[in-house]
């Protein structure tokens, strides 16, 4: 048995077939050409059947196994570590938007083409072109978007031109602090973002942080979800985005005598990390223990972005502003702020620090700017207008039912004073939304008559239900995309 095995095959990649004739055999996974098809000879003369060929292309370009081989640094070799422009949500058009034309190139691919790409600064998308982007998901906020897209490109910049050259002039590092009420956008802005410069995103909540030896989490932890979100991968990690969110319940507790854990030496514990330093970082866990493996990443060159809703900050500012303006002749009456919507925009690192932030914490972040609370307005453009708007969400899905939902505006004021009335910003939408369409998507898919569901405000307020056309009684005109011969039902 073993001797007529042997015969049948030999070292070259080849064996008897069934006719007698010689037949090649994949090297890998031992088929012969006629079950697996289409031999490719690799050098060595070694044959190889095209499903094992593209198998080991695939786990070359796994992130994993990348890592465990090293093989990223050869990224980092060629370009900057993960920077190209992609598309968050729906790749084609954003990214014809933005490249204008241009094929979306990650930071591998463009040091292929050119090997001298990282240190062309020029590749990075342009601050107006990252507003631009910003622009088609983020309603409003426009200071905001403009602030960040010009501290996000000077971030990058800063980063390549410093580990490549040898300039005497040390650009600062852009760490923000995001001022503004819960549901306006800011950590929404951060997520976008990151999905636009595909650079990993870490989001943290700086009120699970507590001093290292405390019940919670160490600092270090924020930079292992990064490592966590960059695959594992400590070259793409280290220019990542971090964001900490709620960095407002960290400020120092006033009057108080007992040792704050979870405040002021939080922010000492950042101090390190938010400057630049090697940091020992566990792998796979939020926590330091001997079962572990660690890993040093190097905050130097990771953006980090700090966002809080900082309640009774206006106050402050305020106090300050009628203070200085009660002196002279430019005296003001007290409340002549009360009114301002954009009291926060006027925020000063010393307005923070009376706050309860340390004033080595305000250092390191030196870009501080604020968001706007959303209006009735704003919350029916972010209802219809962004690119993965939920109202586009729920036309496309009734679409798929060849049903066309349509909302008067007054409908969608309607649902917006409702999202309003809950105080929770933009996120309220959702919910009111969810809960309005529930009825109609559970009864519309049922009756093949129905053409097309218009919502009210009445059905909003529940004083009637939606307006409901049949396909007989409103012919329906053929879409684009249907066929010619497609029939009405
Ligand atoms: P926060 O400011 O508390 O971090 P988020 O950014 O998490 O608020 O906002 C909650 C949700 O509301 C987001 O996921 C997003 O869908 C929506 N949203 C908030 N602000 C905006 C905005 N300006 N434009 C578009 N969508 C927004």
């Amino acid at each position: 048995m073993e001797e007529k095995d042997e015969s049948k095959e030999n070292t070259a990649g080849s064996r008897d077939g069934e006719g007698g004739q010689k037949e090649k055999v994949c090297f890998i996974c031992h088929r012969t050409e006629s079950k697996a098809g289409k031999m490719i000879t690799i050098p060595g003369g070694l044959t190889v059947c095209a499903d094992c060929m593209q198998r080991s292309f695939d786990q070359m370009n796994d992130p994993k196994i990348r890592n465990m081989l090293n093989l990223s640094n050869l990224g980092n070799l060629r370009n900057f570590p993960g920077m190209g422009m992609v598309d968050p949500g729906l790749s084609a058009d954003l990214q014809e938007n933005m490249e204008k034309g241009k094929k979306p190139t990650t930071g591998v691919e463009a040091g292929e083409k050119d090997p001298q790409a990282r240190f062309d600064v020029r590749e990075l998308p342009a601050p107006h072109k990252i507003k631009a982007a910003l622009d088609e998901y983020v309603i409003g906020q426009d200071y905001a978007k403009k602030v960040i897209s010009v501290a996000v490109y000077n971030h990058y910049k800063r980063v390549r031109t410093n580990t490549n050259s040898k300039e005497t002039i040390e650009i600062e590092k852009s760490n923000m602090l995001m001022i503004g009420p819960t549901g306006c956008g800011k950590t929404y802005l951060v997520k976008t973002l990151s999905r636009l410069l595909d650079v990993p995103l870490a989001i943290a909540d700086a009120t699970a942080l507590t001093e290292a030896g405390y019940i919670g989490d160490d600092v270090e932890s924020v930079l292992s979800k990064l490592l966590e979100a960059a695959d594992n991968d400590v070259v793409k990690a280290q220019s990542g985005i971090v964001f900490i969110d709620e960095i407002d319940k960290i400020a120092k507790k006033q009057n108080t005598n007992q040792r704050d854990v979870s405040g002021e030496s939080v922010q000492q514990g950042l101090l390190k990390i938010l400057e630049g330093a090697d940091v020992e970082v566990p792998v796979g866990a939020m926590s330091k223990n001997a079962m572990v493996p660690m890993t040093t990443i190097n905050t130097q060159n990771i953006l980090f972005i700090c966002g809080g809703a900082f309640p009774g900050l206006e106050e402050i500012i305020k106090k300050r502003l009628t203070k200085s303006s009660s002196i002279g002749y430019g005296a003001q009456l007290k409340d002549a702020y009360d009114s301002d919507p954009d009291i926060l925009a006027k925020v000063t690192p010393g307005d923070l620090k009376k706050y309860g932030m340390i004033p080595e914490f305000i250092g390191r972040l030196p870009m501080i700017f604020s968001l706007r609370s959303l209006d009735r307005n704003m919350m029916v453009r972010i209802l219809k207008e962004p690119k993965n708007a939920i109202l586009k969400q729920y036309q496309k899905l009734l679409e798929l039912d060849d049903v066309k939902l349509e909302f008067d505006d007054d409908a969608l004021s309607c649902i917006a004073e409702e999202a309003l009335e809950k105080d929770t910003g933009a996120r309220a939408l959702r919910s009111v939304i969810e809960k309005m369409m529930l009825d109609i998507m559970y009864e519309v898919p049922k009756d093949d008559e129905i053409g097309t569901v218009r919502i009210t405000r009445a059905y909003i307020e529940h004083k009637g239900g939606p307006v409901i056309t049949l396909r007989q009684s409103q012919p329906r005109l053929p879409r684009a995309d249907e066929h010619a011969g497609h029939s009405q039902s």
